[in-house]
């Protein structure tokens, strides 16, 4: 009986063998095939042309009337049933609505019943050669005018070829081809790496320096030991470029001799503010053991440092402690029908991993509130001190949908205890300040360029008011009702595309000759 099972099986053995093999040959012919079939595909539909979304034209004269202005330099002090003149993209008067005649040519605008805000800043976002097609009218769709593109993926491998992208999209925008905001500083490359030679970080810095760079944007590994960390600062200093982003945990930048000119990100401040910040490695008992050993003097004496120098603080608290308990507890219904309705597939894939990856048992969760709940309370710290801090949403990041996103930090803004005028401010007067623009931009003042939103109720009574759009302005163009739903339908529409999808997924495998380095004034 034995001798025969084990003969059977013998036979069995090297028949399925032989027929295992022919299917795993045949399979894996088949596999290939669908692979090379998928990639031209791709590349086939990736060439079909692009479309875009023009802007409506622009409005020679504009008139406000009888609308509630919210003076955010004032701690949001309301004028109320005024009249706002919009010339060419410029505010020329205001003043109570009846105060002066309106203009025979102009277009009149009912401000009744209605609240005028500047318009808002993302102080944090990031683009993708796509961006035209699938971020820039969420932007404007959402009131946000003005973005601070801390960049990095044109495409996803080559973050050094954006900057043509990015003087392209601003003429195009300018003239309307398509819709998008005042892109106001644009950071092309990230630093993720620190070379094993001094003469390459010099030629680095040299090269980023002369293509323009507005400052250097560090994504080191976090635990990259102080010494080199300082060693980059000091060539950044001699080659005058300043430096921004994250900062490695053991960095000491209090009371050191070079300044950095924004921290990203809430976890960074966290962990600045921790004795536990040696040991620090990101996993749940460490984060227990960092929020335990908050250190309130070195604290202070860092916010302190941040005000003496200019560091601008921009938390990002949606995307970052935020994101966190988000994906612990699970995305709200609303959160995913958003990345849904705006998010190309392959992109919402990744995302889902992250959410998949990011689920948390429950006392993690309770870690991650912990976390989130004091990042929020530095915020206010830092805010009490006088820091500069900036609303920024990092939208591009996961589950952080471009415009949308940057209401979402108002709200933890003021979760963390600004009042909704403060939270308004970080959004508009304070980015526009950090970055020595507020003489045109940032809040509502005859001269000033007219970047507004309309909104249907008052922010201050709620902040969650923002959402409430009515109309944006945004450089000298009026985008009513009509405009916005297009503007998002056409989004929706995009993210849908085939020809988008292609380009998105190419844009993984292939990126234009890295040539910036080699030639920096390019
Ligand atoms: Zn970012």
């Amino acid at each position: 009986m034995q001798k025969t099972d084990f003969g059977n099986l013998g036979t069995c053995l090297s028949n399925c063998n032989r027929r295992f093999r022919r299917y795993l040959v045949n399979a894996t012919i088949l596999a290939i095939g669908a692979a090379i079939a998928a990639f031209m595909l791709i590349n086939l539909l990736a060439m079909r042309e692009l479309s875009n979304h023009a802007a409506p034209p622009k409005h020679a004269l504009t008139v406000i009337l009888g609308v509630s202005i919210i003076d955010t330099t004032a701690g949001g002090r309301l004028h109320q049933n005024q009249m706002v003149e919009i010339e060419k993209g410029y505010i020329r008067y205001i003043g109570e609505t009846d105060s002066k005649p309106v203009p025979a040519n102009a277009t009149v605008i009912s401000g009744r019943g209605k609240y005028l805000i500047p318009g808002l800043w993302d102080a944090h976002i990031h683009t993708l050669r796509l961006s035209p097609q699938l971020h820039f009218p969420l932007l404007i769709a959402n009131g946000v005018t003005s973005v601070r593109d801390m960049g990095d993926a044109c495409s996803w491998s080559s973050s050094l070829d954006c900057v043509s992208d990015h003087q392209n999209w601003t003429k195009q925008i300018d003239a309307g081809v398509i819709v998008g905001p005042r892109i106001i500083q644009t950071i092309t490359y990230h630093l993720e790496e620190l070379p094993d030679q001094a003469s390459e970080l010099e030629q680095l810095i040299s090269a980023l320096k002369n293509r323009g760079e507005p400052f250097l944007k560090l994504q080191l590994d976090d635990q990259t030991p102080n010494a080199q960390f300082e060693r980059m600062m000091q060539v950044a200093k001699e080659k005058g470029l300043s430096v921004a982003g994250h900062l490695p945990f053991a960095a000491n930048l209090a009371g050191s001799s070079y300044a950095f000119a924004s921290l990203e990100h809430d976890l960074y401040l966290l962990v600045q503010c921790s004795d536990a910040r040696m040991t620090f490695n990101g996993k749940n008992n460490a984060k227990l053991a960092l929020l335990a050993a908050y250190n309130k003097e070195q604290c202070a004496f860092l916010l302190a440092d941040f005000v003496k120098k200019g560091t601008a603080y921009v938390p990002t608290h949606t995307a970052s402690t935020g994101q966190d308990l988000r994906y612990a507890v699970g995305l709200a219904e609303t959160d995913l029908a958003l990345a849904n309705q705006y998010v190309i597939a392959p992109q919402r894939w990744v995302w889902w991993l992250l959410r998949k990856a990011g689920k948390a048992s429950f006392a993690e969760q309770k870690t991650l509130a912990d976390m989130h709940a004091a990042a929020l309370q530095l915020t206010l710290l830092a805010k009490q001190a006088g820091v500069k801090v900036l609303a920024g949403s990092d939208a591009l990041d996961g589950d952080v949908v471009h415009g949308f996103g940057l209401h979402d930090e108002l709200q933890n803004l003021v979760a963390a205890g600004l009042s909704p005028a403060e939270a308004l401010n970080a959004a508009t007067l304070e980015p526009a300040r950090h970055l020595g623009l507020e003489e045109k931009l940032g809040s509502i003042a005859v001269g000033k360029m007219a970047d507004l939103v309309l909104l249907d109720a008052n922010p201050l009574d709620d902040i969650r008011n923002t959402r409430r759009i009515n109309t944006v302005f945004s450089d000298g163009r009026v985008y009513d009702q009509a405009a916005i739903d297009s503007a998002l339908g056409y989004v929706a529409n995009q993210s849908q595309s085939l020809t988008v999808t292609s380009r998105f997924l190419r844009g993984i495998w292939y990126s234009p000759p890295n040539k910036a380095i080699a030639s920096p004034q390019q």
